[in-house]
């Protein structure tokens, strides 16, 4: 491996749980220690690393023995806690094999959802990696109930790659990368070595496969791998068990499955509406405005909204859907959902008198939108 060869300057590995149990229901500190190898090879090499962890629930039935607990939202809080630590304590003592330092940074949605949040949490991260030390992410899993989390931690990492503007994401997992069938039904399947775009039918592809103890599985590593390449980010999804495979990946070594990024990428603040909120509701919108958003780059008018569904505040951001239900845009909107219900289809110029206010012409102006 001539790691001088490194074609990354910043780059986010996520381990996923299966990789740090290899499959048991413990973790593998064998194996965790050869991955600290590989990534502190990388730091000393001039890489910089943030590391994106799994493996707190399952680090803390170990520790409490494997206790019999029902499965409640506040056991897994309780699991994740207990495990959280011992998570990070593991990852501090074999960094520190290597002379170098982690520190810890749990986050949940609302993190990415709040604009000023989103900004403290990425200058924390720089501020991390400008003292040369590794930044080892998680959810707040102890805290973070349904509502409020990212769930897994496939789009937990991509996130945390648009935060640091990583230009790598290296998500490892139990299985070689993506096929172009199921191999476990199918004999004949071929991992597929690059892909240029995401579509409905690698999508479908990836549908059904999971991955043990995690929460994640290929449907998960897809969205994330989706939301990491319109940033600009590269990803790669690759076997945490392939020998040398994180120095592999960083060094542009046939690993994986590897993702082109787009090149043009989204601008930071385009990324963070793709990838912070949560959508707070749908607006309907006939041909003419879909084609009008999507193909020609405008801004969204009341004139072709046909409908609007939920209710949200000036400033949510939404979905923006066909009349079939398929997801073009997503964008933040200046008009709250009773504001939408009583301007739509009609022109600007009549806002002020059927409102009393008027916030402009665009429902949903095309800076403020990710068409997708
Ligand atoms: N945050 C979870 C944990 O540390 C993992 C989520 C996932 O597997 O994606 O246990």
């Amino acid at each position: 491996m001539n790691l001088s060869e490194i074609g990354y300057r910043r780059v986010v590995i996520k381990l996923g749980t299966s990789v740090l149990t290899s499959g048991s229901d413990r973790l593998d500190k064998a194996h965790m220690v050869e991955l600290v190898r590989q990534m502190s090879s990388l730091m000393k090499a001039g890489v910089e690393v943030v590391l994106c962890t799994s493996g707190a629930i399952a680090a803390g039935r170990e520790h409490l023995k494997f206790p019999t607990l029902q499965d409640t939202m506040a056991n897994k809080q309780l699991l994740a806690a207990v495990g959280q630590s011992q998570l990070i304590l593991a990852w501090s003592e074999l960094f520190s094999l290597y002379g170098l330092h982690v520190g810890q940074l749990l986050l949940t949605r609302a993190d990415l959802q709040d604009r000023e949040r989103y900004l403290n949490a990425r200058d924390s991260l720089n501020a991390l990696l400008a003292q040369g030390i590794i930044p080892i992410i998680n959810e707040n899993d102890a805290v973070a109930t349904a509502e409020i989390k990212v769930g897994d931690n496939d789009n937990l990492s991509a996130r945390a790659a648009l935060l640091c503007d990583a230009s790598l994401l290296v998500l490892l997992t139990d299985q070689p990368g993506l096929f172009d069938a199921d191999p476990r039904k199918n004999p004949d399947a071929k991992l597929i070595s690059e892909v240029a775009n995401i579509d409905d039918n690698l999508r479908k592809l990836a549908g059904g496969a999971v991955s043990g103890l995690g929460t994640g599985g290929m449907a998960t590593k897809l969205e994330a791998a989706d939301i990491a390449r319109r940033a600009g980010v590269e990803v790669i999804i690759a076997s945490g068990h392939h020998g040398n495979v994180i120095e592999k990946a960083v060094c542009k070594y046939d690993v994986g499955t590897h993702f082109f990024a787009l090149k043009n990428p989204l601008e930071s603040r385009k990324q963070w509406i793709l990838a912070g909120p949560n959508t707070k509701g749908k607006l309907v919108l006939d041909e003419g405005a879909v084609n009008a958003v999507t193909l020609k780059g405008r801004s969204l008018l009341s004139k072709g909204i046909k409908g609007v569904v939920g209710i949200f505040q000036r400033g949510d951001t939404l979905a923006i859907v066909d009349s079939d239900g398929k997801m073009h845009a997503k964008g933040m909107v200046r008009y709250s959902s009773d504001d939408i219900k009583k301007i739509m289809g009609k022109h600007s110029d009549e806002f002020e008198s059927i409102l009393g206010h008027d916030y402009g012409d665009a429902v949903i102006h095309r800076n403020d939108m990710v068409v997708l």
